[in-house]
């Protein structure tokens, strides 16, 4: 079976950061990522708060960057779906697409996935109007209307991504007030395809083959009132990629994983980086620090067992 020093599992920002600081510090390293390389950075539009590029940069180039960077030093990045992670006596064995491999060390990169809302609609219709990634879909609603669903950084983001396509959006927010950085905020007032729909939350999504409509609650006075869109993209959130380590670490409430400052989770040679770590803020930046952390820790660690 093959050995590797350390095999990272995920490979957005934390994971590729890891991956490059490993590779420089000679360890013998595998990427496994069951995606395209960038994790949810991928699937942003724009990453305009990464320091080095003043105008920004497009989410998917520079996860490729990332990705090209680690390579280049050597780390070997493969495609699969990892289906298991287990001690064994020499580290760590993980399985994956019926293959295994043996790893003295492990960071645990998974990060954080879109939440659902859990609203009538929204399963039957995703894919048919129903996003969770404008990125990805937001080209296919030309001239139409949308509806976002949120209040954070991700939904104002998208939203005026989106603007670049639809005629029109509407951004559904729960409360008054946005969560979302001051900044982008200040951008979406601004816009004038986008209009808000404060105090309200979505309670149907509304379609025959395709989505035509939803209906949304003012939380204010309970009436319910429908609004015709295209599509709905929804925000609400992420939640965090632990089923492969939920029996190996500690969760917090929420189910990220509760790290010491260094990554390290309590189990010799297990670290876990990016947004799947409880943390103040999840950002590329805040995951690549994460990735050179654990790596730095990861040398230590194996040096240690020598
Ligand atoms: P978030 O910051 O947790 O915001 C989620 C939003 O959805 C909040 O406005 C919340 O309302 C609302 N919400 C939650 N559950 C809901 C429900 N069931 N129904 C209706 N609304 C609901 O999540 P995010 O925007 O996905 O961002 C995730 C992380 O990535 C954050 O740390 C964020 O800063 C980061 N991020 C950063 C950038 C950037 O810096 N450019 C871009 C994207 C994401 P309340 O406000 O009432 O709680």
């Amino acid at each position: 079976m093959t050995v590797k020093d350390l095999v990272i599992i995920g490979g957005g920002p934390a994971g590729l950061t890891a991956g490059l600081y490993a590779a420089r510090g000679a360890l013998n390293t595998l990427i496994i990522e069951r995606g395209m390389p960038g994790g949810q950075a991928a699937a942003t539009e724009r990453v305009e708060n990464y320091p080095g590029f003043p105008d920004g940069i497009d989410g998917p180039d520079l996860s490729m960057k990332m990705a090209e960077q680690a390579q280049r030093f050597g780390c070997e990045i493969i495609y699969s779906d990892v289906d298991k992670l287990e001690l064994h006596e020499k580290g760590f064995k993980i399985t994956y697409s019926d293959e295994e491999v043996i790893a003295k060390a492990v960071i645990v990169a998974t990060g954080a996935k879109p939440k659902f809302i859990g609203v009538k609609g929204e399963q039957e219709f995703h894919g048919k109007g129903v996003s969770y990634c404008a990125t990805c879909d937001g080209a296919f609603f030309r001239d139409g209307t949308l509806a976002v669903i949120g209040g954070g950084d991700a939904a104002v983001e998208e939203a005026m991504f989106l603007t670049k396509f639809a005629a029109k959006v509407y951004i559904v927010h729960r409360r008054g007030q946005l969560r979302a950085t001051k900044i982008l905020q200040q951008r979406a007032f601004d816009n004038p395809k986008i209009e808000f729909v404060w105090h309200s939350v979505l309670t149907e999504i509304k379609g025959q083959e395709k989505v035509t409509g939803i209906e949304v609650k003012d939380v204010r006075t309970n009436e319910l009132s429908e609004i015709k869109v295209d599509g709905v993209f929804i925000y609400v959130g992420t939640e965090a990629n632990s089923d492969l380590i939920k029996d190996l670490v500690q969760l917090d409430e929420r189910g990220y994983v509760i790290t010491q400052e260094d990554t390290g989770t309590g189990v010799p040679g297990l670290y876990v980086v990016g947004d799947l770590r409880q943390k103040p803020l999840r950002q590329v930046i805040t995951a690549a620090a994460d990735g050179a952390i654990a790596a730095a820790q990861v040398e230590k660690y194996l040096a240690s067992l020598e």
